[in-house]
């Protein structure tokens, strides 16, 4: 192993301490040290949005971490993006200058026409671990429309989770900032609902002359087109016309395209000829984050212990956690009072019990055996083997956070054991986590990101 190498290990091993693992999967790991040279350390990097979030969130921990390891602060860092890296990008263009397709007849295209909602902007989106990569993805698009290299942008993702939002924020800041350019936003069901009508009138040519009027185009739900088979072969080639006219192509999924069965492989390859980010669920402090600011939004205050009590027990969809603003300002507007906890409690009994009806301590173990590939028996039984012990405090750190269930009850579906055992071993792990332990920050985002998916 080379210097470079060397440096370049113990610069992640230390750097890993400051981050959680998907921070750091996301940004650090592709990152590679090719060139140590006067002063100078160039790192290769996968993307410009890597360099653009490197420099602003970890510029002072790079510097940090260098100086700890070179023993010196004597060094510029540099950033090169490095288009062959196994990343979800796979175009090896360099940016291209797009040309300016509007004229001056086209400015000022009426709002109402983009088909976008207002409602839905970068502002209003909360950035947070779990979210971070397709808001800065999107962002990025919108500030570069006219030379952006991820063409198409796909973000995928469960449920009420923001894709609609952000693809909306994308569109409603390029009509915002761009006058001159022409956005449109539509379903895949309105896309090919136009499509199978313009093949019916033979109009077809029309509609794709329209679209190719269009800078930024986006689809949202492309899962759709799955069931749609005699429109893909056609949706291919509309695909071409825009991407070859230099339009920008936005599009949304339910599931990463390689899980949607039925989905034509040269429509797959397209969607896959840019970048594809994901949405998955987010923390805590995010959750609570996305409360303030919708309780805001209808001006209505919410306690702090309320905020926390929904953002603890609804770990779903952000769509949940809306409606849950939503119910509690039903009842304080309607009956004028302040909604203390325990009203809290009452008024949302229904969409939190039913979440928690759906999770029990069976289905936690399921889950948890699952992930350790241990045979799920042996968390119930005498066993003390090191990973079997610590499959069982991780599951049983899941059953005391994740549901009402006691410590006593918890204890008798694991072999009845004690509820001291249980409150041990649950504290075992949030000790861990309270201490940012990287492998166990790591285990418990991934089960509670399985936990998250089984309960939509
Ligand atoms: P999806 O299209 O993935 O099903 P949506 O974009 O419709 O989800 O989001 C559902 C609701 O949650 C919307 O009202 C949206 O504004 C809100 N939402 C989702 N993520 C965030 C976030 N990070 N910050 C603020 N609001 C969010
Ligand atoms: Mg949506």
């Amino acid at each position: 192993m080379n210097d470079i190498n060397k440096i370049e290990d113990q610069f992640k091993d230390k750097i890993k301490c400051f981050l959680n693992q998907n921070s750091f999967n996301t940004w650090i790991k592709p990152v590679k040290i090719v060139n140590m040279d006067q002063g100078n350390i160039s790192f290769q990097v996968p993307s410009k949005i890597h360099i653009d979030y490197i420099r602003g969130q970890y510029k002072t921990v790079f510097e940090q971490t260098l100086g700890e390891i070179l023993g010196t602060d004597n060094f510029s860092l540099k950033f090169l993006i490095d288009s062959d890296t196994d990343f979800a990008i796979t175009t090896k263009e360099e940016p291209v200058v797009v040309k300016k397709k509007s004229t001056s007849k086209n400015r000022l295209a009426p709002y109402r026409e983009t088909l976008l909602n207002p409602k839905y902007t970068f502002d209003n989106f909360v950035m947070g671990n779990g979210n971070e990569t397709a808001y800065v993805s999107s962002l990025q698009v919108a500030k570069n429309i006219r030379n952006t290299q991820y063409n198409p942008l796909l973000i995928y993702g469960g449920v009420g989770l923001g894709k609609t939002h952000l693809v909306s924020a994308l569109g409603n800041y390029v009509f915002n900032n761009h006058p001159d350019l022409k956005v449109i936003y539509m379903t895949s069901d309105q896309f090919v609902i136009q499509i199978v009508n313009h093949i019916k009138n033979k109009t077809i040519d029309t509609y794709k002359h329209f679209l190719s009027s269009k800078d930024v185009i986006i689809i949202d739900d492309i899962q759709f087109f799955a069931k749609k088979e005699k429109s893909q072969e056609e949706l291919f080639h509309i695909f071409n016309y825009i991407y070859n006219s230099n339009g920008q192509i936005v599009l949304t999924s339910d599931f990463h395209p390689n899980q949607i069965h039925e989905l034509d492989d040269r429509l797959k390859s397209r969607f896959k000829m840019g970048l594809i980010t994901d949405l998955r669920p987010v923390d805590l402090e995010t959750r609570a984050a996305i409360l303030r600011i919708k309780s805001e939004e209808i001006d209505f205050s919410m306690d702090d212990e309320v905020i926390m009590y929904i953002a603890n027990n609804i770990n779903t969809n952000i769509r949940d956690l809306e409606g849950a603003v939503k119910k509690l300002y039903f009842f304080h507007s309607h009956y004028n009072k302040d909604i203390s906890l325990n009203k809290a409690k009452e008024i949302l009994k229904d969409l939190i019990s039913s979440k928690n009806t759906s999770l029990n301590i069976d289905k936690i173990q399921d889950i948890v055996s699952d992930y350790f590939s241990i045979p799920k028996d042996l968390l119930m039984k005498k066993t003390r083997t090191k990973e079997v012990a610590h499959a069982r405090a991780v599951a049983m750190y899941f059953c005391t956070t994740q549901l009402q269930s006691t410590t006593t009850s918890i204890g008798a579906h694991f072999g009845n054991r004690e509820h001291s055992t249980v409150s041990h071993a649950a504290g075992k792990i949030q000790k861990k986590l309270n201490s940012k332990d990287p492998e166990t920050v790591r285990v418990i985002e991934d089960i509670l990101n399985v936990i998250n998916l089984s309960t939509c």
